[in-house]
């Protein structure tokens, strides 16, 4: 970042000061998301915007080492009391918040002091990965789906706020004022909301988004899930996107939906392939389904992860793919007949919350590039739930489980050069070291208690 870009980030910031304080804004939350996946934030009040935008927020270095309980690991690239960093608001991404009154929210950049990138600064990353796909003449549409419970108690223990039954009308009944204002917020926010349903488990909500471009999906995943939380707690709710909430009932997933463009054209529809899949989007998929052990160690990056990740329970635990197979960790989605032009996607289902999603669409174009290079082919597509056959017809059809634990994922993850090196060493490092820190944590917990400490953190 050179002088010029900060005065023209100091332009852009400026003029939305009015607009802001006209909107009765006091203070602008500035977010990022650490390596375990929770955000952390710093403020400005609005008439430092400018400034902020210009030169940055200060923030050390260590967060990149926080870990789940907030404890600081003292880690090979990452730990250090030493150092500052700037945080750089992206005003592209500016809001006003419509759950929290006198709150504005921008999601930030991490520069050093000479304006250099740094390099464990995963928005940065996602969009050096963006640039990577668009080398290749490619563009990626991805949403993230948000999957929430609401619960009653004051305590930290688990009280479903609400009792309708798995998609029953009930439950939006019940929360029939909530959901309104959450919809209200999220409209207001100039969030595309696709559809909001009650879901399975027990206080399970969800709701789904518009594609757009993979950093701005993450970008909304991270404010949609902050304004669920603000208007949940007005109603006197706590929210929790855990991926196991409760160790017997259904988890929280954090579903990606991607599509690959060419031209204007989705390249997932319309061609010779399989379900009519390009050559091209079926090198990004098989690049993806390959490399889905090494990719958990950030999409289900937690020791919770792993109590969600379980056959028959819709989380994708198996490493294959089919069309409308929700027991497939890739389902693919051609969407109704004379819309698939738009509607074709792929849904990546064994990823949750607790990943950081800046990381997670790093990881999904890394992979799907490296797929790309490789001229990687998808195998057969799965049309059955794999839990059902048995073992050896598994093997039969090369159907494998993907890791059941996160030392699998990490074990994975290590070996697998194309993410690694997309990542780069500082920061593929800092992931491996929070992981084995998390192992240890919980190495004698029970699922209760790994459930339990995991519920609140994200
Ligand atoms: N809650 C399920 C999960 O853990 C997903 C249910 C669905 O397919 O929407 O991913
Ligand atoms: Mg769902």
């Amino acid at each position: 970042m050179d002088g010029h870009d900060r005065s023209a980030r100091e332009q852009q910031a400026t003029q939305f000061v009015g607009e802001l304080e006209d909107a009765g804004v006091v203070a602008v939350a500035l977010t990022f998301v650490d390596n375990s996946g929770i955000t952390r934030v710093k403020s400005v009040p609005v008439a430092k915007l400018p400034a902020a935008a210009a030169w940055g927020v200060g923030m050390s270095p260590v967060f990149d080492a926080f870990r789940l309980d907030d404890m600081i690991l003292s880690g090979t690239h990452a730990g250090s009391p030493v150092g500052d960093l700037r945080l750089h608001p992206d005003i592209g991404r500016l809001t006003v918040l419509a759950g929290q009154p006198g709150w504005a929210w921008a999601p930030v950049d991490r520069y050093d002091q000479d304006g250099m990138a740094h390099p464990q600064c995963s928005r940065l990353l996602a969009a050096r990965m963006v640039e990577a796909l668009a080398e290749q003449g490619l563009t990626a549409w991805m949403a993230f789906e948000v999957e929430w419970v609401v619960s009653a108690g004051d305590g930290d223990e688990f009280v479903a706020g609400c009792q309708g039954p798995a998609y029953g009308m009930t439950r939006i009944s019940e929360l029939s004022d909530y959901s309104v204002d959450v919809l209200a917020a999220l409209a207001a926010q100039g969030i595309s909301v696709d559809q909001f349903h009650p879901e399975y488990g027990a206080g399970q909500l969800e709701l789904s988004v518009a594609a757009e471009s993979p950093v701005d999906a993450a970008d909304t995943f991270v404010l949609v899930r902050e304004t669920i939380r603000a208007v949940s707690l007005r109603h006197g709710l706590r929210v929790s996107f855990s991926p196991k909430v409760a160790v017997d009932g259904v988890g929280n997933g954090a579903h990606v939906h991607l599509s690959l463009w060419s031209d204007d054209t989705n390249v997932m529809n319309g061609a010779d392939g399989g379900f009519g899949l390009s050559a091209t989007a079926a090198s990004f998929s098989a690049g993806i389904l390959h490399r889905l052990p090494a990719l958990l160690a950030v999409g289900a990056p937690s020791v919770a992860s792993y109590l969600r990740l379980i056959p028959s329970h819709w989380a994708g635990a198996f490493a294959c793919w089919g069309l409308e197979n929700r027991e497939t960790a890739l389902r693919f989605i051609t969407g109704p007949a004379g819309n698939r032009h738009q509607s074709a996607n792929l849904e990546v289902k064994c990823l949750d919350a607790t990943a950081n999603p800046y990381l997670v669409v790093a990881g999904l174009l890394a992979a799907g590039l490296a797929g790309l290079a490789d001229e990687a082919k998808l195998p057969e597509p799965v049309t059955f739930d794999p839990a059902t056959v048995s073992a050896q017809e598994r093997v039969a059809a090369g159907i494998d489980q993907l890791p059941s634990s996160l030392e699998e994922a990490v074990a994975a993850f290590e070996k697998e050069p194309a993410l690694r090196a997309a990542f780069g060493p500082e920061l593929a490092t800092t992931i491996v070291e929070l992981r084995r820190y998390e192992m240890e944590l919980f190495a004698d917990s029970s699922p209760e208690e790994i459930a339990a400490l995991t519920r609140w953190k994200h």
